[in-house]
């Protein structure tokens, strides 16, 4: 059994420049004054945690607000400049890359054409993307985090070997971030592609500085995951596999699923059930532009596939808001923008909640990031979180 490990100096230290940051992202800017208010640390340790954040470039100090008496009050934001972080993806077709800063803006892009390759044709070409990144943009090197990977997949025991591109040969087992790593010579992060999503939209999306969400995140090329923040923690089960609820039974002897199963939600709501409905062979042979203008003008497939996918989506909204009472359910995934709109549009009304009288500050369902970038994007934003998410486990005080 695992000891409850406790605290030293150096963790609680560690743990209190992660509050901070954390802080001054949710809020943009704040004074020391503030920080030590909000955070209840005291006046000393703010300003040496601040000094600390300045010197190493991740805070910058605003103009200094002139008050009638007294000291001038200076906000300090998050320096987007600060760091930098790259965020790979693989497809079948597809490898492509992203570097970005510390808010999230994409500074750098690259993009090459795979054909269904396998670890040894793939490791080489991310490796290059890498290479190629770094040199497309000017920046401090020595301010690069590291490198997100975010890969569908289930996780085998003890780790993440089992992690793979979707239905590409050859990848069972292949340990993607200790390759990488030796490649690259910098920290590599894996995860798998709903968690990673959910990770970038608590930093950079519509779900900064929420404590308790679920992210819905619907996979382009077919899956559905979902990434957990519950009570501040990133919640991800005993053997990293909470969230598969894309193989929740919906419809008892329903359809076949790959899992074996039948009637999984998969089945039904996924992308890539959708462009089955609506005759479509190939998605990854269409721009994102043209796949978009064909669901923008709509048809009898897509209008047979929403009349079916609706009600087993609204049954796994009720379902998620009952087993882990979020402040709000995000949608989004690496679908089309007009897909996720159209699916969101036909969700209301949804299944009566609990606590009718509950005073809402979000909406129950909110679309977050969609389209092709949703998963790199959360690939980049991994080496970030890792970096400046206050770390729960080690010591709890309360913020806000
Ligand atoms: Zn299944």
């Amino acid at each position: 059994m695992k000891a409850i490990s406790g605290t030293n100096l150096e963790q609680a230290k560690s743990h209190n420049r992660r509050v901070v940051i954390e802080l001054i992202r949710t809020h943009g800017s704040l004074s020391r004054a503030a920080i030590a208010r909000m955070t209840a640390l005291t006046p000393q340790t703010v300003s040496n945690i601040v000094e600390e954040l300045e010197r190493s470039h991740l805070l910058v100090a605003a103009e200094a607000q002139k008050l009638a008496r007294g000291q001038p009050i200076i906000p300090y934001s998050i320096n987007p400049a600060g760091a930098y972080s790259i965020g790979l993806e693989l497809g079948r077709r597809r490898a492509s890359g992203v570097l970005t800063d510390l808010s999230g803006a994409v500074c750098a892009r690259i993009e090459r054409q795979v054909e269904h390759p396998d670890p040894q044709q793939a490791m080489p070409v991310l490796q290059s993307i890498v290479e190629h990144l770094k040199q497309a943009f000017a920046f401090d090197q020595q301010r690069l985090l590291g490198v997100g990977i975010a890969l569908p997949g289930r996780y085998a025991e003890g780790g993440t070997t089992s992690l793979s591109p979707q239905s590409l040969p050859g990848w069972q087992g292949f340990p993607v971030g200790p390759e990488l790593e030796q490649r690259l010579n910098a920290p590599v992060l894996v995860e798998n592609d709903a968690t990673a999503a959910a990770i970038g939209e608590r930093l950079h999306g519509v779900a900064r500085g929420l404590a308790s969400f679920v992210y819905l995140f619907l996979a382009g090329g077919g899956g559905i995951g979902a990434g957990m923040f519950l009570d501040g923690h990133l919640y991800k089960g005993s053997r990293n596999n909470a969230g598969e609820i894309g193989h929740i039974i919906v419809e008892p002897h329903g359809r076949l699923c790959s899992c074996g199963k039948r009637g999984c939600l998969d089945r039904y709501v996924s992308p890539s059930v959708a462009y089955d409905f609506m005759g479509i062979a190939d998605t990854e042979g269409l721009s994102p532009d043209a796949l978009d203008a064909l669901i923008d003008r709509g048809s009898d497939g897509l209008d047979a596939w929403l009349d079916q996918a609706v009600q087993p989506l609204r049954q796994t909204v009720d379902f998620l808001e009952l087993a882990f009472d979020p402040e709000t359910i995000v949608l989004g995934g690496s679908l089309p923008t007009s897909l996720m709109r159209r699916l969101a549009e036909r969700l209301e009304p949804l299944h009566d909640p609990i606590d009718p009288g509950r005073q809402r500050t979000v909406p129950r369902v909110m679309i977050g990031m969609t389209g092709k970038d949703t998963a790199i994007l959360g690939a980049a934003a991994l080496p970030i979180f890792s970096e400046t998410n206050p770390r729960f486990d080690v010591l709890q005080k309360p913020v806000g």
